[in-house]
């Protein structure tokens, strides 16, 4: 039996779940989304049994004329679709993406800033358990509680107090537009590299709907399956400068990888296809629509939202004055069939394990055709079930209303007709 389901009943009953999971559970973590049926289909085409070392036109194996042609497709894409003079579509992650840039742009040692974990920055921004702060000599920034925005002023004094070499701008947790010209200022002030991390907001900025840095940074990386709605893998974008993407070139290969993912490599080109069409924008906007419909709600029944708004596709609950923990929060709502995640916020007296946050976010609803109507409800839902987090009345309430709404949107059949 060439199938999963009659080969390995165990495995494919797992991935049914999944699938059944992501179709009627409401789905809020920012980082997520769901891939159309071209992503999928080419994740497991044949593509998958290539070898293609190398770049297209000078591979270490025979047989790479038509991965080649993939190859340079989705490279064309991503250079048009963002603007950017290079591109390297190989990087496997949003992790690999960064670790081979800062190896091309420092040396082990050299210091490194980026925005603290705790305050919305990612692992890879120089997090002490990760490998950009054991490599490194990690200098962290934070965002001003008060304002939950960036506090461009602090971070420039730290930039000429320790004079880093590279200055990593982007996060995982922030609702504001960062101010890129600004970074790209006080980088040039200290004479450090900066390296822009969009991952987050790849598929806001391709549509136009957030500001762009590749215009700004020395390089850009991303991930390629959040907002961007492609297949899980990174990619690196730069503006033309010879001596910076000779060494980007090598240190993904040979330096940190060996070969390229070619069948992912193919899902990114048709997501950056995918990405052009003009549907792609009304989708990014709908995503900052419902973000801030969301936000407006909670604000409304009396929670706080960290920086007062949001100006992209994430809203971070700030539960410290209603005594709820994010940990609490994140497990009454999984109860009621809503995922979102726990987060810290700013000043935050619980551990990281714990929190007293929780970051929404909207790219996955969006996909599934949720508009403002549905988002406002899906908010007012989330307060129900935190205004009284020990009633279990209302958890089932609540997951029948999201049993219900889930019906009406469903995720893969919509999917074929909308993307
Ligand atoms: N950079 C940022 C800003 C991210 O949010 C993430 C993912 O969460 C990454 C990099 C890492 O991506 P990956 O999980 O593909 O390694």
């Amino acid at each position: 039996d060439m199938t999963v389901a009659g080969f390995d009943p165990a495995l494919a009953d797992a991935i049914d779940r999944e699938r059944q999971r992501q179709e009627a559970h409401i789905e809020l973590i920012a980082s997520e989304n769901y891939a159309s049926p071209r992503v999928l289909e080419l994740q497991g085409s044949v593509l998958t049994n290539k070898y293609a070392e190398g770049y297209p036109g000078k591979r270490y194996y025979g047989g790479c004329e038509f991965v080649d042609m993939a190859e340079n497709l989705a490279i064309e894409r991503a250079k048009a679709l963002f603007g950017a003079d290079y591109a390297n579509v190989q990087p496997h992650s949003g992790s690999s993406a960064n670790l081979a840039v800062f190896m091309a742009l420092a040396n082990p040692g050299d210091t490194l800033m980026g925005l603290s974990l705790d305050h919305g920055g990612h692992l890879t921004h120089g997090a002490k358990p990760n490998f950009s702060g054991k490599i490194y000599n990690a200098v962290q920034y934070g965002i001003d509680p008060d304002k939950g925005e960036m506090d461009y002023d602090a971070i420039e004094a730290l930039a000429h107090e320790h004079r880093p070499k590279i200055i990593v701008a982007g996060f995982s947790a922030y609702s504001r537009v960062v101010d890129w010209a600004r970074f790209r200022a006080i980088a040039d002030a200290v004479g450090a590299w900066l390296v822009a991390d969009m991952a987050h907001i790849a598929g806001l900025v391709a549509a136009g709907v957030y500001p762009s840095p590749v215009p700004h940074a020395d390089v850009v990386t991303t991930t390629t399956h959040k907002s961007l709605r492609g297949p899980r893998g990174g990619l690196i974008l730069a503006r033309e400068n010879p001596d910076v993407t000779k060494k980007l070139q090598s240190l993904i290969f040979p330096g940190t990888q060996g070969g390229p993912l070619m069948h992912a490599i193919a899902a990114k080109a048709v997501a950056f296809l995918e990405a052009q069409d003009p549907g792609f924008r009304t989708y990014q906007q709908q995503v900052i629509a419902n973000a801030r419909a969301m936000a407006e709600t909670v604000i409304e029944r009396g929670y706080k939202v960290v920086s007062g708004g949001t100006d992209n596709h994430l809203l971070l609950m700030d539960l410290v004055d209603k005594g709820i923990t994010g940990k609490a929060a994140d497990a009454a709502l999984e109860d009621a069939h809503i995922t979102v995640n726990k987060n810290t916020v700013p000043n935050d007296p619980q551990s990281p394990f714990v929190t007293s946050g929780l970051r929404i976010g909207t790219p996955a609803i969006t996909t599934r055709g949720f508009g403002e109507v549905e988002s406002r409800q899906l908010a007012g839902w989330i307060c129900d079930v935190l205004d009284d987090i020990d009633n279990t009345a209302v958890r089932d309430r609540v997951r029948d209303q999201v049993t219900e709404i889930c019906a009406r949107f469903p995720v893969y059949e919509a999917l074929q007709s909308r993307i």
